[in-house]
């Protein structure tokens, strides 16, 4: 199959590619199979925090050969934004029952800590028999509340990044690598960084 052509808009607007297609589908061969080594002859409920984990997410069930059930949570603590406004949304709720369940949870970045901080407690107060994080990105920034990932497929930079899952005004998202974006399209959106 051909490669997509991104409209000229698209690509022009990156400033910088952090992480190539290449490089993110080779690191996630890596992190499936230590998955694997770790939930072998376990079932695993896998926990996507919508919308950024859904290409981490995608990608990662398919290199699990195990029995795994997926659920999606919607949180909202960005607001269009490229600032944390320090409070959580819950805008949709889990359908399946996690008590007594390992539990995987996938999110796209963990930058301050406070979204994973805040979906421990409440994940935790429903009885799982184990609860895993693992997040796509990791931010070289100090972490509230010492909230250390069970696996990350990356670590990068204090930059705002988007591509593979990762937003800017809900933009971006479907591109297979990641990346900075230029100073200019911030500044046509009059939002500053
Ligand atoms: P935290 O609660 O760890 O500060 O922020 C986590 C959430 O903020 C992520 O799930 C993501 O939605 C958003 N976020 C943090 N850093 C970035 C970034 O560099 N780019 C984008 N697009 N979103 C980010
Ligand atoms: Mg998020």
């Amino acid at each position: 199959m051909p490669a997509i052509q991104y409209s000229p808009g698209v690509r022009h607007d990156l400033e910088e590619i952090l992480l190539t297609e290449t490089q993110i589908q080779r690191r996630l061969d890596e992190l499936g199979k230590e998955m694997e080594r770790d939930y072998a002859g376990r079932d695993l409920t896998m926990i996507a925090v919508l919308t950024g984990s859904v290409l981490f997410a995608a990608d990662l069930l398919r290199r699990l050969p195990l029995q795994v059930r997926l659920d999606c949570l919607g949180i909202s603590s960005y607001h269009g934004q490229t600032r944390s406004s320090g409070e959580v949304t819950v805008t949709k709720s889990l359908h399946l029952d996690v008590r007594d369940r390992e539990v995987l949870v996938v999110d796209d970045i963990l930058d301050t800590g406070l979204t994973l901080v805040r979906i421990r407690e409440m994940l935790g107060k429903l009885g799982p028999r184990s609860l895993k994080f693992a997040v796509f990105l990791e931010k070289e920034v100090p972490h509230h509340e010492n909230f250390r990932a069970d696996y990350v497929a990356f670590r990068i930079p204090n930059k705002f990044v988007v591509g593979y899952g990762l937003d800017y005004l809900e933009r971006y998202r479907n591109l297979p690598y990641v990346g900075t974006l230029k100073p200019s399209v911030y500044e046509s959106h009059g939002s500053a960084l």
